[in-house]
């Protein structure tokens, strides 16, 4: 094992957490990993202790510190707290990187055993629709924005790449829904394939995301290393996690410039707590990716195979896994026996080698136009006037203005001018588009002052959006219906 010490923060976390991290410890421990643990709190009782964001600043402090953190899982409280700590820790410390090994695992039945499933999701971790920024615009009509952005696909498509060079991978697949969502969704698929002409070396393709899903329950052995925007990785990931037996097998690491985050998947499983039931297979996976990560790879090859060993074997194993008439075994015991076989590898599991993955640097410099044309702006407002009216009304206050009303759509319908006679239910908040008038016109910050007062006076206005092109490329998506 190396010399070297590493600072590690850990977090026991809530219900099972204590369990399966004092088994991760020992284990650890055992192999000779030298790791200097800092005890450090969040979740259920930080939040009891009436600390909103359910983390201690002291916890964020030595994460700081330590650059590293193993966490048990920290219950999201019903009625109390704010937002749910694991997230807040993700975003604190820009852990981008979501990494969720997908590997069939031996003793482990399945409807899929055999087939040889072995790939490894990679998931954009802070950005898109769990930025979280929603909005009601009125009590019933909700919005919701997606952010993306060309730095945030970047970093994650480059680490997707350099992961499946770190683990002899030969393919990453990118899913997206670039079909429909042509402008975040889709900024992501050409950042995708401008990075993939980086990596000769590594096979590249593009699928979307809905056939992704089909493919993964139909053929998951054609996959190696996958790659998607937060929310798509998210239900992806879990989708693919039971293919190879649940949830209650999935490890992760949360990778960041600054710091890296290493949990389970699963959560703190109360209805077991404290009963010497939980199954730490899935924290102890996430120790390995933490060791791989800190360059402890021997350690990391030395407990993945005894874990390996000890499930093939099958002859100690907690409740979740002991079917088939088995007896079941506590934690302990199962922690016992992956520490007896430290030194054993599974015999009939292919040897895969890991190298440490290299976090890609990316240039944080801005991506600017050459030309940037004001093309007009939109006008959200919150209305139940029929679009046949409100049009011509709207169209009665522009005058000396440089726009004019070119169309009213109603969740990206276009409703006025209804040339073409579509059915569209009403919603009640309609967007009015106001293009300038004549091309080559400006649209000054004060003209759209004036144009929301006029507006407002008519339907109240609740969001504004202004239009561009980008070095001639309209930077606004057309609504259904519009030519
Ligand atoms: P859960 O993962 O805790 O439990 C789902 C089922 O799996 C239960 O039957 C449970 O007993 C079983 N299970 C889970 N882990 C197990 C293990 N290691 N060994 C044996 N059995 C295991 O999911 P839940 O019930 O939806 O959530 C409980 C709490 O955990 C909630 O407060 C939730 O917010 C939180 N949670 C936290 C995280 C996290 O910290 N990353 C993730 C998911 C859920």
């Amino acid at each position: 094992m190396s010399a070297r010490r590493h600072p590690v923060t850990f977090i026991p976390g809530d219900g099972i957490g204590p369990e399966v991290i004092a088994a991760v410890q020992a284990v650890l421990a055992a192999a000779e990993v030298r790791i200097d643990w800092e005890e450090r709190h969040a979740g259920a009782r930080v939040f009891k202790a009436g600390v909103a964001s359910g983390v201690l600043p002291e916890t964020i402090e030595s994460i700081r510190r330590t650059r590293c953190a193993l966490k048990g899982p920290l219950a999201t409280p019903v009625g109390f707290g704010e937002k749910s700590a694991n997230v807040t820790l993700r975003k604190f410390f820009e852990t981008y990187g979501n990494i969720r090994p997908v590997r069939e695992l031996p003793g482990i039945r399945t409807p899929y055993s055999g087939r040889g499933i072995d790939f490894v999701v990679v998931r954009e971790n802070v950005e898109d629709l769990y930025a979280g920024i929603e909005y009601l615009q009125t009590p019933g009509f909700a919005q919701a924005l997606k952010i993306v952005t060309r730095r945030g696909s970047e970093k994650i498509c480059r680490l997707a790449f350099e992961l499946a060079r770190a683990e002899g991978r030969k393919k990453v697949t990118c899913a997206t829904k670039a079909n429909i969502l042509k402008f975040t969704e889709g900024l992501f698929k050409r950042v995708f394939e401008e990075v993939a002409k980086d990596y000769p070396d590594i096979q590249s393709e593009h699928q979307i995301v809905d056939n992704c899903a089909h493919q993964l329950v139909m053929r998951p052995e054609q996959f190696d290393v996958l790659v998607m925007t937060n929310m798509n990785g998210d239900i992806l990931s879990d989708l693919a996690s039971a293919l190879i037996g649940g949830l209650g097998f999935a490890p992760s690491a949360n990778l960041g410039d600054g710091a890296s985050i290493f949990e389970a998947v699963h959560g703190s499983a109360p209805q077991i707590a404290g009963k010497d039931m939980a199954n730490p297979t899935a924290l102890l996976h996430s120790s390995v990716l933490m060791l791989r990560h800190l360059g402890e790879m021997k350690a990391a090859a030395a407990i993945e195979n005894a874990l390996l060993f000890t499930l093939e074997e099958g002859k100690i194993l907690t409740a979740d896994m002991a079917g088939g008439g088995r007896e079941p075994s506590g934690t302990k015991a199962f922690t016992k026996e992956v520490i007896k076989n430290l030194g054993s590898a599974p015999k009939t599991y292919p040897r895969r080698e890991y190298r440490r993955i290299k976090m890609p640097q990316v240039s944080p410099a801005a991506v600017a136009a050459k030309e940037t044309r004001p093309m007009g702006v939109d006008v959200f407002v919150v209305t139940a006037i029929d679009p046949a009216v409100l049009g011509p009304s709207i169209e009665s206050v522009l005058s000396g203005l440089p726009v004019r009303l070119t169309q009213i759509s109603n969740r990206g319908i276009k409703v006025y001018p209804n040339t073409l006679g579509i059915e569209s239910e009403p919603g009640d908040c309609a967007r009015l588009r106001f293009k300038v008038a004549r091309r080559g016109d400006t649209l000054a910050d004060k003209d759209i002052a004036d144009l929301l007062l006029r507006v407002g006076a008519k339907a109240p206005w609740v969001h504004v959006e202004k239009l561009f092109k980008y070095d001639g490329q309209a930077a606004f998506t057309k609504d259904q219906g519009e030519d």
